[in-house]
């Protein structure tokens, strides 16, 4: 019985071995110097929010990163590759309602629990730069560069719409309104309620952020091009359709006149013009509205269309409805009377919250004319005058203008910039650029955040905490109740301050920072995590920065990815950083799924990886991760999958235990004079170690790179015979298995610690270089050629690489398949391309 247990791979035994061994070694994972000299590289996984348990999504990012940042210590880079935590949020204060658990207490713990489970599955971190944003030891940088934006104008306040539950007394995050209710008070209608909060200017960088998309090659472009969906640049003009006076039918256009801007992208349609829509908020339709009970229901209907449309998450798709409002509005250029509507599509927060509806030009417009009758007049006409009329609505910008008095034959571009002009010549409008992107509403009225270091004095206004009495501490054990405002608001310690310009008695800010300020600028900390002088030392950062691989969920391809450019700009328009951009390199992980759907607790189907790793260990967990999918791909987790890698594992163990023993007797490279087994086998491994180092320079195919090294197991097991008899030289076997545990290193990596010692090495497998593929060797001195009868493929023909092309030809009569479709007819001619074809002429 012993010894058959000897013979099984035990990962149960080999793992926690391992796993002590490292934990004692702290400069294991440790980033060096800049002095070292190596060339650097940071890797850098996604921060995870601390919930307690890692899930399998989380398993397969770190597998992906780890692989990587393994592979770059192995091909002798200075690798950083850090971890840390997400670490405020609101769960905390949820889970402190729910469990009376303080919300710091509740956090730490969750991050204890999860750092063992990420260590247990042997992800190589260097935890000396850890760091979490829950701390103030890193919240004092968010307050920091709050005061720094401040002082450069980029924070400001303004009023502005939040979720309130009247029955909690309190504002509600977005995740916190369950169709439209509160999610404690289920019967209880949210309120949109306007309160001064404060923004980040990232309208300011809307440019740039925009530009600097079209260097960011390294990134997907399933990426960029939702950024640029975000950012939403649109050139258009501005024009002023003027109200017309009720009852007096004037269409005077008085300095007096009330002005109603609209936005438009087409104003060479404006003649086309037949209506002036307004978003349901707009301040003239209040106005309107006042005068006129019934119209201020309509409103008050197309208003709740558009927040339920808001709540589900789909206003572009929002059924259209409008109402009348009875008054007409001037057009500028015409003088043309149009009416003007209020309608549900019409955003207050884009553009001026106004538009001229031109349906026989815009789809929406034609959509809306068509279905409430109003009129259609085509001013736009193709530019062949020979061609048939387009059919409506007819969108091209490629025409001329017809029905638009004097500019009638301008091409819509030239009319643009003519109109353009006459708008401001005349001063009612001008040319403008928008953008759909919104300044970063950062006030939330929560406890478990950072808090905005501002202060409040009736005598001075707003007062920044001065730079010496930062951080401004989150008071630990405060009661949670989540009802009756701000939770800080009820701390009178700390709220009552005393004001830092005059002395007096002043107020403190008791909203705390959006959660995405802590991750816009994480990944700089890593560089200098003990740092209490400054959020990093600029120098440090600039070794580092850019981050060479960045790696996480498609999830964060809008939010964070664009809060953490947009903050890259202005730390390096700080004078901190002197790089534009984040990452060099982006790379999007698909989710884990089982049974065709997302993991989750309510569908029941959620694999825990501590189970995974109890059954079949972590490098088997780990692998499996890398190999069911490529990592770009949606992974279906299948349990009978990760049992099938373990058993390979097994395999690989079984043999490196078996032959390290004649591997070890040798200490020499094999001659690069090889025949028969060893020569394919060489021939195999070298084949393999250039696929797997292609794939780590970007491909990324880890899926077939294990597959890879399963194929060069396969043909090693197969040469069994062989290799008992001693048939392929000491030498070729010490390479062959130390190239194989190399290999298997960035993916399985305790297997592969195992097996090194067992090789009789000594220092850690992380420092030994990566294997070379010799080309030579692993140039196959056969391949297979296509073989045509007539143009038709017929077979393929194995023949040497070098083969002249007579040996060719007779190789591919000699086929049998050949010689079936040959026999009896005449073989006219024979077309031998060397490496590539065979073509047979045949009558
Ligand atoms: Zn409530
Ligand atoms: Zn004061």
């Amino acid at each position: 019985m012993a010894e058959e247990n000897e013979l099984r791979y035990d990962p149960a035994a080999i793992e926690p071995k391992w796993l002590e061994q490292w934990a004692a070694d702290p400069a294991l994972y440790a980033a060096e110097p800049a002095s070292c000299g190596k060339p650097k590289y940071y890797v850098l996984e996604m921060l995870p929010y601390p919930s307690g348990q890692l899930h399998m999504g989380h398993v397969r990012n770190y597998s992906i990163g780890d692989a990587l940042a393994r592979h770059m210590w192995m091909r002798g880079y200075n690798v950083l590759h850090p971890m840390g935590w997400d670490a405020f949020g609101l769960p905390a204060e949820n889970a402190a309602l729910k469990h009376n658990t303080p919300p710091r207490e509740w956090t730490l713990s969750n991050i204890a629990a999860m750092k063992r489970q990420m260590q247990r599955l042997g992800l190589g971190y260097d935890w000396a730069t850890e760091v979490t944003t829950c701390l103030p030891e890193y919240y004092r940088w968010n307050q920091w560069f709050f005061l720094r934006m401040y002082e450069k104008g980029l924070v400001y306040r303004k009023k502005s719409k939040v979720n309130w539950c009247p029955e909690c007394a309190t504002v509600l995050a977005n995740e916190q309104v369950v169709n439209g209710c509160c999610w404690r008070h289920e019967t209880t209608l949210v309120d949109q309620r306007d309160l001064e909060q404060w923004f980040f200017r990232i309208t300011a960088y809307a440019q740039e952020l925009l530009d600097g998309l079209d260097k960011l090659d390294g990134w997907p472009e399933k990426v960029r091009t939702m950024q640029r969906n975000w950012i939403g640049r649109s050139e258009g003009t501005d024009v002023d359709f003027f109200l017309e006076e009720q009852g007096t039918g004037n269409r005077e256009q008085g300095s007096e006149k009330t002005r109603i801007r609209v936005f438009t992208t087409r104003v060479d349609t404006i003649f086309g013009a037949t209506s002036v829509q307004l978003a349901p908020q707009h301040a003239l339709v209040a106005a309107f509205a006042a005068a006129d009970p019934e119209l201020k229901a309509q409103v008050g209907e197309l208003l709740d269309q558009q927040k339920k449309a808001r709540e589900a998450g789909d206003l572009g798709a929002i059924e259209k409805h409008g109402v009348p409002t009875g008054r007409f509005a001037i057009n500028p250029y015409n003088g043309q009377r149009v009416p003007i509507w209020v309608a549900n599509y019409i955003l207050a927060d884009y553009g001026t919250g106004a538009i001229m509806s031109v349906p026989a030009h815009d789809e929406r417009d034609f959509e809306f004319a068509t279905k409430y009758g109003l009129e259609i007049r085509r001013v736009i006409a193709s530019a062949d005058p020979a061609a048939e009329e387009p059919a409506l609505p007819f969108c091209s910008h490629d025409g001329v203008l017809v029905n638009s008095g004097e500019y009638d034959g301008l091409s819509c571009a030239d009319a643009q910039k003519k109109l353009q002009e006459i708008a401001a010549r005349d001063a009612f409008g001008e040319a403008k650029v928008i953008f759909r992107l919104k300044d970063w509403g950062v006030s939330r009225q929560r406890y478990w955040g950072t808090p905005i270091p501002m202060i409040h004095c009736e005598k001075d206004g707003l007062v920044p905490v001065p730079d010496d009495q930062l951080p401004v501490v989150l008071p630990p054990q405060i009661e949670i109740t989540q009802q009756g405002g701000s939770p800080l608001g009820r701390v009178t310690d700390f709220v009552n301050v005393t004001c830092p310009e005059c002395g007096g008695p002043a107020r403190r800010e008791t909203d705390t920072m959006d959660t995405f300020v802590d991750s816009s600028w994480y990944f700089y900390r890593y560089t200098d995590a003990k740092n209490s002088n400054a959020p990093y030392e600029p120098a440090k950062a600039q070794y580092w920065f850019p981050i060479d691989q960045y790696i996480g969920g498609v999830e964060h391809a809008i939010l964070h990815l664009i809060y953490s450019r947009f903050w890259t700009k202005v730390m390096r328009d700080l004078g901190l950083i002197v790089n534009d951009e984040p990452a060099r390199r982006l790379f999007t992980q698909g989710m884990v799924i089982k049974d065709g759907a997302k993991m989750s607790k309510s569908k029941g189907n959620v694999v825990s990886p501590d189970d995974m790793i109890a059954k079949y260990g972590a490098d088997a967990t780990r692998m499996y991760a890398l190999f069911a999918a490529p990592p770009d791909r949606d992974l279906d987790w299948q349990e009978d999958g990760v049992a099938g890698v373990s058993r390979f594992l097994g395999r690989v163990w079984r043999l490196v235990t078996k032959y390290a023993p004649v591997a070890k007797t040798a200490s020499e490279s094999p001659s690069k004079t090889q025949s028969g087994v060893s020569l394919k086998l060489l021939r195999k491994l070298h084949q393999t170690i250039a696929k797997i180092t292609l794939d780590f320079e970007g491909r990324w195919h880890f899926n077939t790179c294990v597959a890879a090294i399963m194929e060069l197991v396969n043909d090693l097991q197969a040469a069994d015979a062989q290799l008992a008899a001693g048939e392929v030289p000491a030498p070729a076997v010490r390479e062959l298995l130390r190239s194989l545990v190399l290999l298997l290193a960035p993916f399985a990596p305790y297997l592969s610690a195992e097996l090194w010692e067992e090789l009789g090495e000594k220092s850690s497998v992380l420092r030994a270089p990566w294997p070379v593929s010799d080309a030579e060797l692993a140039k196959d001195d056969e391949l297979e050629i296509p073989v045509q009868i007539n143009g038709k493929l017929v077979t393929v023909v194995r023949v040497a690489v070098d083969a002249a092309p007579k040996a060719i030809e007779a190789a591919a009569l000699a086929e049998e398949k050949v010689k079936a479709r040959t026999a009896g007819k005449n073989v006219v001619k024979v077309i031998v391309v060397p490496k590539k074809l065979v073509n047979l002429v045949v009558k």
